[in-house]
């Protein structure tokens, strides 16, 4: 990223320090910000998004019932997409791109990136500009997905209708600058549908039956759909469930919570009333790599030199934060 030149008012700005601007922005809850008075504007259903996400269902329920009879390589070489797919939204766009919280090569993000398009969830780009409106106007008309409308709303409803007119709003008034600069996240944007197919789809399904045998069939139905299913579930409850269910030990004027499930499920994105009390913490947690296969594959990556820069808050800040707005069950936060 420290090669990417930009030139900004008066002077020249490097990516890193477009990136830290911006998020500085962006990623911050916006107390000014006050939904619309009057009555809210109806939900328009987009059927074909319904049609896909229940057919997409359909397939992973049956791809359940193909595990038994699938080679057990099958079942590593599932586990092991899930991860890196899971790791494409968690390490890449949530972490690195949305919140900027650490650096990464250009090696590391070129990597990041094709994980990403393995877990089919949107371009990098539109990923992290929805992801800065739900941190910056959280639980609110202009939120995505706004856990005030209900756990199935938060979870997959917001991806069934049309957008909320403040998301779109908000949306298109971020800078997003930082994601504009960086080429590899352009570079996926462009080639994305091409990338999802190969990714998501293709090498899932074709590398069991290259290397050991395994039919196309279940190579589609179980390292393909069922595991891109999980990845989808496991991401949404961290909108759905770590927003209504669990502790606030750092802050209970906002409804983001500590959710062990979904920590465990979402690779240690449950952490997630430090998270928006903390954006800018690469860890997402107190807690380091306690619970938190994302943030020891950073530290990896950091260890060989891949990545930099990663941004914590002291533990003195944290105490002092737990102390002023947590809900008191701050003398347990290590369990
Ligand atoms: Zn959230
Ligand atoms: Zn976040």
């Amino acid at each position: 990223m420290t090669d990417t030149e930009i030139e900004g008012p008066g002077r020249h700005r490097n990516g890193d320090e477009l990136a830290e601007s911006a998020t500085k922005r962006d990623d911050v809850f916006d107390e000014t910000y006050k939904e619309k008075e009057g009555p809210k504007p109806s939900m328009i259903i987009v059927w074909k998004n319904i049609m896909l996400m229940t057919l997409l269902h359909i397939g992973a329920v049956y791809g359940i019932s193909l595990v038994p009879s699938a080679h057990v390589l099958t079942w590593a070489w599932s586990v092991f997409c899930f991860l890196i797919s899971a790791l494409g939204v968690t390490a890449g766009a949530h972490r690195l791109w949305s919140h900027r919280s650490y650096k990464a090569s250009l090696p590391l993000r070129i990597f990041l990136a094709i994980a990403n398009s393995m877990a089919f969830q949107n371009d990098i780009f539109e990923w992290a500009r929805d992801h800065r409106v739900h941190h910056k106007f959280s639980e609110t008309d202009a939120d995505p997905h706004n856990a005030v409308r209900g756990f199935f709303f938060a979870h997959i409803g917001w991806l069934l209708v049309r957008k909320h007119p403040d998301v779109i709003e908000k949306g298109k008034k971020l800078e997003l600058s930082d994601l504009k600069a960086d080429k590899v996240v352009m570079f996926q944007r462009k080639y994305y549908k091409m990338s999802v197919l190969l990714m998501c789809f293709s090498i899932p399904m074709f590398v069991p039956w290259c290397l050991w045998g395994e039919s196309l069939w279940l190579g589609y139905f179980v390292p393909g759909l069922l595991r891109y299913t999980l990845v989808l579930n496991a991401t949404w409850l961290v909108n759905s469930a770590a927003h209504m269910w669990g502790n606030r030990p750092y802050d209970t004027n906002i409804n983001p919570r500590e959710n062990k499930f979904v920590t465990l499920s979402a690779i240690g994105e449950g952490f997630h009333n430090y998270h928006h009390t903390f954006p800018y913490d690469y860890a997402s947690s107190e807690f380091g790599c306690k619970l938190n296969l994302t943030t020891c594959f950073i530290d990896l990556m950091c260890f060989l030199g891949l990545a930099k820069d990663c941004k914590r808050v002291s533990p003195e800040i944290v105490l002092a934060r737990a102390q002023r707005t947590g809900d008191g069950s701050t003398r347990n936060r290590n369990g």
